[in-house]
């Protein structure tokens, strides 16, 4: 049985949710691909009324897709369980009539692409970052009859994804050609393919009483607490959600025992929507000038003007530095451990760094890869005891401490690594598959260095109130000095900089 119980319960209440009749279109062979497919298909439809099969020549062989008579369907080459299960769930929901929920400025941009295009996404069943890329192609085929999509599971269809090199997913394929990898939102797709906002739209934009930059916890916390005392507040972000967006699962929200990381980013948005914050998501803040009123310039060209200012612009995953690493992101140069570990199944493979998120990772990948070698580049491992403890206990892991990784090396995807004995001068190199890095994160303040005043790592150093040097300026979490980085330390030092804000403006 494919659909164990589990998966069965889950299913259940959203057929219900069916507002019309679905045909689940099947093309398999008999390859053994072919017959799971059929397996899958058939024990699906017998879960609805509303759901039937038919048999029709796909553009993709063995495949099913989800119909509605009259309309193109959502393709599916493989089974969609795991992660990819609320793909499937939306793919019938939303083919059977209801609408996806998504705003109306998108909408009118996907249905203005005039290009016929089909996107092929390379998925593992176990990437919490593919769905929503998946997802949001589907939405995309569904809304233009010029858009076709393919969701591929690569664990079943293994040598293709050998022959195309793909070491990291989601991995799509615009009209055969490599469109675009890794975690992805709808606005972003859309923008990717239709390209971006310019400045007009932001030429009429009064100044703001408080303008946020950042829209992870911190950010967004600001915003909601500036909102809240009726004053014009806007949010500019590069990427809503922030790194939520890259974690598995969170349990130390307090109040919240357990919530994946990009279920935190969505109600985050839903929560913000609810005050009236002018967000522009996808936007870039480049300079920062005080005058009469504080100035934030925009990758585009766009100048915002603002009373006073909160920035909470995080952080991002620290680059290795070392020949290579640039050349093979994506072709076993990876950074997720949860979402492209399947892709190295049997293999060798590498993990730098040996922090908590390095050993995690290792033990992560240790269940799914043959080896495991950790490279730590200080005397000792830095993790909790607990994850050394569990690591001690695989068999497949080598630990090498004090050693520094040079180079990544390979030909068209990761062949091995070089690195040396701190202190010796020769090099050894290491034959592996991939290389996973797991060394810490970095600010995103280098556009702050002339305008603020920054510690030695680069973070904005702020008082009790969150103030800094510029009179109106305020920051708050992962880009501050503040001691620990959390998403609740980050949130109330949101809420902080908020109330200091509006104290300034008060004031002044
Ligand atoms: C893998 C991982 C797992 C984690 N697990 C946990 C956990 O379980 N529990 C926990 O409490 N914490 C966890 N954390 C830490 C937590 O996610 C951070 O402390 C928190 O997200 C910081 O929030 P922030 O708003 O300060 O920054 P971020 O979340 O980094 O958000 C920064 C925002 O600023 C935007 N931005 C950056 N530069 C610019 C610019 N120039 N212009 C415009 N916008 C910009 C970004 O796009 C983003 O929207 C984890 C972090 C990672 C990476």
């Amino acid at each position: 049985m494919l659909l164990d119980e589990t998966t069965r319960a889950q299913l259940l209440p959203y057929l219900e949710l069916l507002e019309n009749p679905i045909f689940l279109k099947v093309d398999a062979d008999e390859s053994e691909q072919g017959k799971k497919i059929r397996d899958f298909v058939t024990e699906l439809a017998d879960l609805s009324p509303e759901l039937s099969i038919t048999e029709g020549k796909l553009s993709r062989t063995p495949a099913f897709s989800v119909e509605r008579e009259g309309s193109e369907g959502i393709l599916f080459s493989g089974l969609p369980l795991g992660h990819e299960l609320t793909s499937l769930v939306l793919a019938l929901v939303q083919v059977s009539g209801r609408p996806p929920r998504i705003d109306e400025q998108t909408i009118e941009k996907i249905r203005a692409i005039k290009e016929p295009m089909h996107f092929d996404t390379y998925v593992s069943l176990t990437c919490h970052n593919c769905p929503d890329v998946v997802q949001a192609l589907n939405i995309m085929s569904l809304l233009n009859p010029n858009i076709s999509h393919t969701m591929i599971e690569g664990g079943m269809f293994q040598e293709e994804v050998e022959a195309k090199g793909i070491m990291a997913v989601p991995a799509v394929f615009k009209n055969g050609k490599e469109f675009h990898s890794g975690r992805s939102s709808l606005e972003e797709l859309v923008e990717k393919i239709s390209g971006p906002e310019t400045n007009n739209i932001f030429a009429d934009k009064a100044p703001y009483d408080i303008l946020v930059v950042g829209g992870g916890p911190a950010g967004v916390s600001a915003a909601i607490y500036a909102a809240r005392k009726g004053i014009r507040t806007g949010l500019v972000a590069e990427r809503f959600g922030g790194q939520p967006l890259e974690t598995l699962g969170i349990e130390n929200l307090i109040g919240t025992p357990y919530i994946e990381g990009t279920q935190l980013a969505q109600q985050l948005k839903e929560h913000l929507k609810k005050y009236p914050v002018d967000i522009m998501n996808l936007h870039r803040a480049v300079k920062l000038e005080k005058k009469e009123l504080v100035e934030l310039s925009l990758e585009n060209g766009a100048v915002l003007k603002t009373k006073a200012i909160i920035l909470a612009t995080g952080a991002h995953w620290r680059d290795l530095g070392v020949p290579g690493e640039a050349e093979f992101k994506t072709k076993g140069v990876a950074y997720c451990p949860h979402c492209d570990g399947p892709l190295f199944a049997g293999k060798n493979i590498a993990v730098v760094g040996g922090g908590n998120s390095g050993i995690e990772a290792a033990i992560d990948l240790a269940g799914v890869v043959a080896h495991v070698t950790v490279l730590e580049f200080l005397p000792e491992l830095k993790a909790d005891k607990v994850l050394q403890e569990r690591l001690a206990r695989l068999k497949n892991v080598t630990v090498l401490t004090n050693v520094e990784t040079k180079a990544i090396r390979g030909t068209d995807r990761v062949t091995g690594l070089d690195y040396q004995v701190r202190g010796q001068s020769d090099l050894t190199h290491l034959e592996v598959a991939g290389v996973f890095i797991q060394i810490g994160l970095v600010p995103n303040t280098d556009w702050l260095a002339d305008t603020l005043e920054l510690n030695s790592r680069g973070e904005i150093i702020t008082d009790k109130a969150e103030s800094t040097v510029l009179d109106g300026v305020f920051a708050a979490g992962d880009c501050t000095d503040s001691r620990y980085k959390q998403i609740i330390i980050s949130m109330g030092s949101g809420a902080t900089a908020a109330l200091s804000a509006f104290d300034y403006l008060i004031r002044n």
